[in-house]
C-alpha cells in the first residue's frame, strides 16, 4: 500500500528523518514499499502467470519479435548482454523501473570478475573502471559480551566495491548496440501466454497501454518478486529470507577505509520482534569518502517476525550511531535495501522449480544462491559463462523443454549445503540463549582462525569443497557441543534430514 513520508513521520520517526534529508526520498520509499509487498504476496492467491495459448485473445498480434525476452532489468543485463554480443542472439530486457539501476551495490574479489571478461562481454579495463574501492584486509566478529571475540582475518574475499550501476550500465551500452536488441524502461510483465514453439509475452507501460512480444524463450528475472516463481513453486517462492537495508553515506567519524568488515554483530538477539533476531552489520568502504553500511538478519520466511524492509530501516538509523557514528558532516548518498532470498532443497540435489516449457529463471527469481555471504550476483558472476553457453546450445538444439532448461541453472551443491548453516543463524528465543548466535559463529570464527586461510576464503567465496567443510564442522562440535542440540531445535527432523541428504547430494557430486 502506498505511504506517504508524512504518513510514516510517527510510526517509524528515524527512517521519516533520514529519507526526507534526501531529494528523491519519497521515490525511495515507494520503492522499499514495494518490495515490502513481497510479504502481501505470500498471503494471496497464488498468481496464474503462466497461461495456455488457448488464453489469448484472438486478435492480438505481436509488437515484435525476439529470440529472448528478459522480464526484469538488474542482473538480466549480464546474461543478455552475453547472449546478444557474444551469441548474438536478439534480446528484449523489460522492466518496470529503469533497467540498469539497482537498489543495491556488490562486493566481490577481484579474481571472481575475470568470469565476466570469459564470457566476452566485458575487457579487463572496463571491469576495472567498475571497481569504486579495493581495501586491503576484510574481517569477521561476533559479539562475547565479556570482549574475548575472535577477530577473523581475510585477504582476497569481498575485496572489491563495485559500482552496480556502472557495470550494468556498460552491459546496457552493448545490448543497445547490437542490432535489433532492445531495453525498454517502465515496462511491467504482466502475464505470458505458452505456445507449443513460442511464447508471448503480455506487458504494460507506465500510461497502462498494453504491449505484446513473441519470443523463443522467456527468461525470469524479476527477483525476489516474481509471479512466475510464485506459480512455479505453489506459493512458496523461498523458504528463508535476509532483509537488508543500509546506505552509501560519507561523513562518518572512524572509519577504516583500509578494511572491510565482513560480518559484524555488536550486540545479543534483541527481542523487539516476537521471535527475537540476531541482528548483524556489514561496513564497506565505497568511492572516495564514501562507506557503505548494512544491517540485517536471517529468518524463515513464515516467522512471526515483523521482517518488513519498513521497519528494518527504522531500526537502523535508530541504532546505527552504535556501529558507526555519524559525524557532523554525516551526508547519505543512497539508500540500499532489499529482501535477500533462500531456498532450503529437500533432498539430493535442486528441488526448487527453476525453469518450465520456453520459460526459465534466474538471479534472485531463481533463488539458488546463498545468502550467507555472496548472493545472487556473486552467483550469477561465477556462473554466467556455463549459464549463457549452455543456453545457447539448448536453443542452437531447439531442445527448449523444461527438462532441458532446468538443467542450465546455478545450482550448487555445496552453495546448497552451506546456505543450511544460515538457520543456525535465525535466532529463536524458544530455545537459544540471546547470545546464542554469537557464541557459535565465534566458535565457527576460532576453527576458521586455525586453519590453513584457503578455508575461510572458500567459505566467504562459496567455493567449499567437501571435506573442508567436514573439517570444520566436526572441529565446531568438538569445541562447542550445544551445537549438537541446536541442530535438532532449530532444523527439527525433517530439516536435519534434509541437511544430510543435501550433504550426501554434495559428497557424490563431481564438484566435491
Ligand atoms: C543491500 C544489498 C547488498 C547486496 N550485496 C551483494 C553482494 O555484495 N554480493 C552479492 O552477490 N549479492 C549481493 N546482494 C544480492 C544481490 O543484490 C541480488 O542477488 C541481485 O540484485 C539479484 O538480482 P536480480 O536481477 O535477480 O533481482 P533484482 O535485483 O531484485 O532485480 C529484479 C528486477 O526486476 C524488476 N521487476 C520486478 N517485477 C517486475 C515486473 N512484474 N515487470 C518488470 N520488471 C519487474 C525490478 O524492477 C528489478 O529491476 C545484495 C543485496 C542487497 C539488498
Amino acid at each position: 500500500m502506498p505511504l506517504s513520508l508524512e504518513e510514516i513521520k510517527k510510526t517509524h520517526p528515524d527512517l521519516y528523518k533520514a529519507f526526507s534529508s534526501l531529494p528523491d526520498g519519497q521515490r525511495h520509499l515507494d520503492h522499499l514499499l514495494e518490495i515490502d509487498g513481497y510479504w502481501e504476496m505470500l498471503e494471496k492467491p497464488v498468481p496464474e502467470v503462466i497461461i495456455p495459448s488457448s488464453g489469448l485473445p484472438a486478435d492480438i498480434t505481436p509488437n515484435s519479435e525476439y529470440d529472448l525476452i528478459y522480464a526484469g532489468g538488474t542482473l538480466s543485463l549480464l546474461h543478455a548482454g552475453v547472449m546478444a554480443c557474444t551469441y548474438r542472439r536478439k534480446v528484449l530486457i523489460l522492466d518496470r523501473h529503469e533497467p540498469a539501476k539497482s537498489t543495491r551495490d556488490w562486493n566481490i574479489s577481484r579474481n571472481e570478475l575475470d568470469n565476466l571478461v570469459r564470457t566476452g562481454l566485458f575487457t579487463e579495463s572496463e571491469i576495472d573502471s567498475t571497481i569504486v574501492r579495493r581495501y586491503k584486509a576484510g574481517w569477521v566478529e561476533f559479539f562475547k559480551p565479556d570482549g574475548s571475540q575472535k577477530r577473523l582475518m581475510m585477504q582476497n574475499v569481498l575485496d572489491c566495491a563495485v559500482d552496480a550501476d556502472r557495470l550494468l550500465g556498460i552491459a546496457k551500452e552493448k545490448i543497445l548496440a547490437t542490432p535489433g536488441c532492445t531495453v525498454l524502461s517502465g515496462m511491467t510483465f504482466l502475464c505470458c501466454y505458452r505456445f507449443p514453439d513460442y511464447v508471448i509475452v503480455k506487458a504494460e507501460d507506465r500510461e497502462g497501454r498494453v504491449f505484446y512480444y513473441k519470443t523463443r524463450v522467456l527468461v525470469d528475472v524479476m527477483g525476489i518478486l516474481s509471479p512466475i516463481a510464485m506459480q512455479l513453486n505453489q506459493g512458496i517462492p523461498q523458504t528463508h529470507v535476509c532483509p537488508t537495508v543500509g546506505t552509501i553515506a560519507s561523513g562518518f567519524e572512524n572509519v577504516d577505509y583500509e578494511q572491510g568488515e565482513i560480518l559484524v554483530s555488536t550486540s545479543p538477539a534483541e527481542m523487539s520482534s516476537r521471535k527475537g533476531r540476531q541482528l548483524i552489520w556489514e561496513g564497506f568502504p565505497g568511492s572516495g569518502t564514501q562507506y557503505i553500511t548494512y544491517l540485517f538478519f536471517y529468518d524463515e520466511v513464515d516467522s512471526p517476525n515483523d521482517k518488513s524492509l519498513l521497519a528494518l530501516f527504522d531500526t537502523y538509523f535508530r541504532i546505527l550511531g552504535e556501529y558507526k557514528k555519524p559525524g557532523r558532516d554525516f551526508r547519505i548518498h543512497r539508500p540500499v535495501f532489499g529482501i535477500i532470498p533462500a531456498y532450503f532443497h529437500d533432498g539430493f540435489n535442486r528441488t526448487r522449480e527453476i525453469a518450465d516449457d520456453r520459460i526459465i529463471l534466474f538471479g534472485d527469481a531463481a533463488s539458488l544462491g546463498s545468502p550467507l555471504t555472496f548472493c545472487g550476483f556473486g552467483s550469477m558472476v561465477r556462473n554466467l559463462p556455463r549459464l549463457t553457453a549452455d543456453l545457447d546450445r539448448a536453443m542452437a538444439e531447439d531442445a527448449l523443454s523444461k527438462e532441458n532448461l532446468e538443467k542450465i541453472s546455478a545450482y550448487e551443491p555445496n552453495v546448497a549445503s552451506m546456505a543450511n548453516l544460515m538457520k543456525y543463524m535465525c535466532y529463536n528465543s524458544a530455545t537459544d540463549e540471546p547470545n546464542f548466535v554469537n557464541d557459535l559463529m565465534n566458535e565457527v570464527m576460532i576453527v576458521l582462525d586455525s586453519l590453513p586461510s584457503r578455508y575461510r576464503q572458500a567459505m566467504f567465496r562459496d567455493e567449499m569443497k567437501f571435506d573442508e567443510l567436514m573439517a570444520v564442522m566436526v572441529r565446531v562440535a568438538w569445541r562447542y557441543p550445544r551445537v549438537v542440540r541446536a541442530t535438532f531445535e532449530k532444523l527439527g527432523i525433517p530439516g536435519s534430514l534434509g541437511f544430510l541428504k543435501n550433504l550426501a547430494g554434495w559428497a557424490f557430486s563431481p564438484s566435491r
